[in-house]
């Protein structure tokens, strides 16, 4: 898989993708991340990548030419299966999305800031919107770095034991049974008794039914919607 994320702060993706599973997923050539300084595709003499909006209103815009400038380089140079925007207004991301998304070959993500952009880059030039919550962050690197990562540990290989990644929460509807490690018993605080009888099929059985009470309790939504598939 290669990634390719536009950015004005190129440096913001130092720590998440020079350490663990992303950092070791490089290094082994599973996926190939290229950071590209929107201000070098700036044809003005400041590298402004930015302007004022048409209208009133507080806080600059994103402009339309140096977007399309490397889109279009990049574009020019392979084929791309999306040009996401990561954006507040997109569509949430979630694990079905990601599972998805780590189908592809080639992506380009857009990291907007200020204001955001311009629409017509919206409207001509971009494929897929995501959001990382709804919540507001001051700019999409934060959120293109947790989409990589997410679509990162998913590919074989990428994580040391390779089953783990389907064990996670969400994976088939549920969240992740608790997990627990030496020693037994910490301040009267004890690993509960059926993990240590050693009976897989029993042990799995509760791995499963403490999955079920968490999702009930934690995300009833999920719950509800896994509840209604059994019926079928
Ligand atoms: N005025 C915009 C917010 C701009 S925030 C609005 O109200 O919708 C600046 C940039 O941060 C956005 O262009 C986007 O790229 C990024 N961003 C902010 N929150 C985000 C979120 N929840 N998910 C993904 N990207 C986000």
């Amino acid at each position: 898989m290669r990634i390719d994320i536009i950015t004005i702060f190129p440096e913001m993706f130092e720590g998440p993708f020079t350490e663990s599973i992303v950092k070791r997923a490089i290094g082994k050539g599973l996926v190939d991340i290229h950071l590209h300084n929107l201000r070098d595709y700036s044809t003005d003499k400041h590298r402004r990548v930015d302007d004022y909006p048409f209208s009133a209103g507080a806080g600059m815009v994103m402009m339309v030419e140096p977007v399309d400038n490397c889109i279009s380089k990049l574009k020019s140079e392979r084929h791309y299966d999306e040009v996401i925007y990561m954006s507040p207004d997109g569509e949430l991301l979630t694990q079905p999305l990601v599972n998805q998304l780590s189908m592809n070959e080639n992506l380009i993500m857009l990291c907007g800031h200020y204001k955001g952009i311009d629409e017509r880059i919206r409207e001509h030039l971009i494929t897929k919107e995501i959001s990382i919550g709804d919540y507001v962050l001051s700019g999409g690197e934060l959120a293109a770095a947790v989409l990589t990562d997410s679509l990162v540990r998913l590919i074989p290989g990428a994580l040391s034991d390779e089953t783990s990644a389907l064990s996670d929460s969400f994976q088939d509807g549920l969240v992740s049974p608790p997990v627990y490690t030496r020693p037994r018993e910490y301040k009267g605080w004890e690993v509960p008794e059926v993990l240590l009888s050693g009976n897989d099929a029993v042990i799995n059985e509760w791995k499963y039914q403490q999955s079920l009470a968490r999702t009930k309790e934690r995300r009833p939504e999920m719950y509800n919607l896994l509840e209604a598939k059994s019926k079928k």
